[in-house]
C-alpha cells in the first residue's frame, strides 16, 4: 500500500478504505436510493453529459425553467448556449461559475486520454458519523463520480501528466481518508513513473465527519509531495473557488507553481473562522487576487486560457534544458 507513514496507519486505514468494484448503481442499491432522490441530478454515464449540465442546485432549477440565466455577479442576463460556450464564466463580466469536476477533466485535457485510476475507493464510515453513508450516496449521485475525487493519468498537449480533480460537490470537496489516501497515490504514480502533476483543487478543507483521520491526510500527502519534487519532477496546482483549510494548507500550496482562477477565495480558515476573530480586514482577504500580491499564488489564469497555459507550462519544464 502506497502510504507514507505506512506501519502507522496501515490498521487505520484498512478499515477506512474499501477496494471494491463499488459503482454509483451498486450505492443506489445499497441505500436504497429510488428516482425521486436521483430527480434533478445528473446520473453519471459518459464525461459529454456534465458538460450540459449545471452544478449546483439553483443552476439546475434556472436552466431548467428557461434557456437563459441571470448572473449572479453582474446581473446580465446570460444565454444557457453562451454560459456553456465559456465554460461557465459570464461573458459580461467574467465571473468565474462552479465547475464539476468532470467538467474541469474535459476542460484541461486531451479527448480520451483520461485513465482513471482507484474508482473503487470509498469511505467506510470509520467514526459511524450519522448519515456520513447516506450523505455520501448522495453526493455521488450528484456529482456522477464513482469516488470522492478524480484521480488518474491524462495527456495536456501530448504530455503525460499524473492529474487529480477535486469536486465541491461530494461534501464540499473535504479531505478524508479517501480523499487524502486518492491524492497520496496520485502523486505516488507519478513519481514512480517520472510524470509531471496536476492537481486542481476545490476544497471547503477537512472532513470532520472523519475526525483526526482527516487531519492525517496532510502529513501524508505533503510528503509524497516532497518526494515527487526530490525525484525532480513538476508539480502544477490550480486553485478554484474555493480552496480552503487542511487542503491549502497541505498539497495545493506546495507545487513548483501555484496558479488560481480569478475571484477564487482561497485561505486556511474559513469566513466564518475569520469574522469570528473581530478584525477590520482588506477588501480581497482570502481572494486570488490579493494572494497574488502577496506572494502565494504565482498567476491569476483566466479558464479559457488555462489549458494552453497548462501546455506550455509543461513543455517548458519536462522539455527545456536545465
Ligand atoms: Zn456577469
Amino acid at each position: 500500500m502506497p502510504v507514507f507513514f505506512k506501519d502507522e496507519f496501515l490498521s487505520v486505514l484498512s478499515k477506512t478504505l474499501c477496494d471494491s468494484s463499488c459503482s454509483l448503481h451498486k450505492l443506489n442499491s445499497v441505500f436504497g436510493l429510488d428516482k425521486h432522490d436521483l430527480q434533478g441530478y445528473h446520473v453519471h454515464t459518459n464525461q459529454q453529459l456534465h458538460k450540459t449540465i449545471p452544478h449546483t442546485k439553483m443552476e439546475r432549477t434556472d436552466m431548467a425553467t428557461s434557456a437563459a440565466i441571470t448572473c449572479q455577479s453582474c446581473s446580465a442576463e446570460i444565454s444557457e448556449k453562451a454560459f456553456l460556450d465559456t465554460h461557465k464564466v459570464c461573458p459580461e463580466c467574467g465571473y468565474h461559475y462552479p465547475m464539476t469536476a468532470y467538467e474541469r477533466l474535459e476542460l484541461l485535457v486531451d479527448g480520451d486520454s483520461f485513465d482513471e485510476h482507484d474508482a473503487g475507493l470509498y469511505s467506510t464510515n470509520p467514526l459511524e458519523f450519522p448519515d456520513y453513508e447516506e450523505q455520501l450516496a448522495r453526493d455521488y449521485a450528484k456529482t456522477g463520480l464513482k469516488s470522492e475525487i478524480l484521480t488518474g493519468e491524462a495527456k495536456i498537449g501530448g504530455q503525460p501528466v499524473a492529474i487529480t480533480i477535486s469536486d465541491f460537490g461530494v461534501r464540499g470537496g473535504t479531505m478524508g481518508a479517501v480523499v487524502g489516501e486518492k491524492v497520496t497515490r496520485n502523486i505516488e504514480y507519478a513519481t514512480q513513473n517520472r510524470l509531471p502533476l496536476i492537481i486542481v483543487s476545490r476544497s471547503g478543507g477537512m472532513r470532520m465527519q472523519e475526525g483526526t483521520l482527516s487531519l492525517m491526510q496532510m502529513a501524508k500527502t505533503s510528503a509524497v509531495c516532497v518526494k515527487h519534487a526530490e525525484a525532480g519532477l513538476p508539480y502544477i496546482s490550480v486553485m478554484a473557488d474555493p480552496t480552503f483549510g487542511g487542503s491549502t494548507a497541505s498539497y495545493a500550496s506546495l507545487a513548483h507553481i501555484i496558479l488560481a482562477e480569478p475571484g477564487a477565495r482561497i485561505g486556511f480558515a474559513g469566513p466564518l473562522a475569520t469574522a469570528s476573530i473581530n478584525q477590520q480586514l482588506p477588501d480581497n482577504f482570502q481572494k486570488a487576487e490579493f494572494l497574488l500580491e502577496h506572494g502565494m499564488i504565482d498567476r491569476i489564469v483566466q479558464r479559457s486560457e488555462m489549458r494552453s497555459l497548462l501546455i506550455d507550462l509543461l513543455d517548458f519544464c519536462v522539455n527545456s534544458p536545465h
